[in-house]
């Protein structure tokens, strides 16, 4: 299948885990991926070795998607290089797990500032180069911590669930330009940020998940390159559970 022939992707924090998962299965259909990353450049470089010996194209770009001036100056260079941005994932994101009681101002604020306000940070230059053209995706990595709430993670949770009603202001602002947005919103995958949990706190989510195992990050993937496609044309404003049915009403 090449759904994303002549696409232009741009997935943020993408060196690794979920990020990588991505943009290696849309490099897989045929979208150029830009592989974005803040710190790690040796993971990014890998990522694109790895779509490149696929047979795809890719390029890593460095920007920390906190700071508003770096993502848009990514969105820009990437609009100017390629022409244009039809896909933009909005996959990075960080934990500072705490207790409300033991939470520090700063655990609040630095996930606040990554995992929020970078999806604003990036969609709305995003948003201009896709209003041009009057086409866009957009998918917003969000969380099942952001859909229950997780105890310790009033900060991420609180992120998360932000993202969710941007995901469905921004689909109605955008709508009449052909752009659609999208959250997927995964249960637990293991990657870095879920392999420092406790062990027994590890035993208690599996208990919580009806299909009784850990997701893997192409199956998250799978969600994100559904919502990107031709096939997701009509969808907008809505968050995609991919949780083996944890957050089942
Ligand atoms: P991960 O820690 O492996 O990957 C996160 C990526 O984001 C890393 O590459 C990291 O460098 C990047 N990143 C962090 N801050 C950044 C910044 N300021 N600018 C640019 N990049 C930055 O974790 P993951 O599990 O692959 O997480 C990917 C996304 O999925 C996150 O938004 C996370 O909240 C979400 N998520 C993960 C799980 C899970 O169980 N793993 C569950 C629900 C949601």
């Amino acid at each position: 299948m090449n759904r994303f022939t002549d696409k232009i992707a741009l997935v943020t924090g993408a060196s690794r885990g979920i990020g990588k998962a991505i943009a290696v299965r849309l490099a897989s259909e045929g979208a150029h991926v830009v592989v974005n990353y803040a710190r790690d450049v040796d993971g990014a470089t890998s990522v694109v070795a790895e779509i490149e010996a696929a047979g795809g194209t890719a390029n890593a770009y460095q920007a920390d998607v906190s700071d508003i001036d770096a993502a848009a100056a990514m969105i820009k260079a990437v609009a100017k290089d390629h022409g244009k941005i039809d896909i933009l994932v909005n996959n990075a994101g960080t934990t500072r797990d705490q207790l409300i009681m033991k939470m520090s101002e700063d655990d609040w604020d630095s996930v606040m500032r990554i995992n929020l306000k970078g999806v604003f940070n990036c969609a709305k230059p995003a948003v201009r180069a896709m209003m041009r053209k009057r086409y866009g995706r957009i998918i917003n990595i969000s969380s099942v911590s952001g859909v229950l709430g997780n105890a310790g993670q009033t900060n991420y949770s609180a992120s998360k669930a932000g993202v969710i009603g941007f995901t469905r202001a921004l689909a109605r602002e955008v709508a009449g330009r052909s752009i659609t947005v999208n959250a997927v919103a995964p249960g637990f995958i293991p990657t870095k940020l879920t392999g420092d949990m406790p062990e027994d706190l590890q035993d208690a989510t599996l208990a919580m998940i009806p299909l009784a195992r850990w997701g893997q990050a192409e199956e998250i993937a799978n969600a994100v390159a559904f919502l990107a496609s031709d096939e997701a044309a009509y969808i907008t404003g809505q968050t995609l559970n991919v949780d083996g049915g944890m957050a089942i009403g």
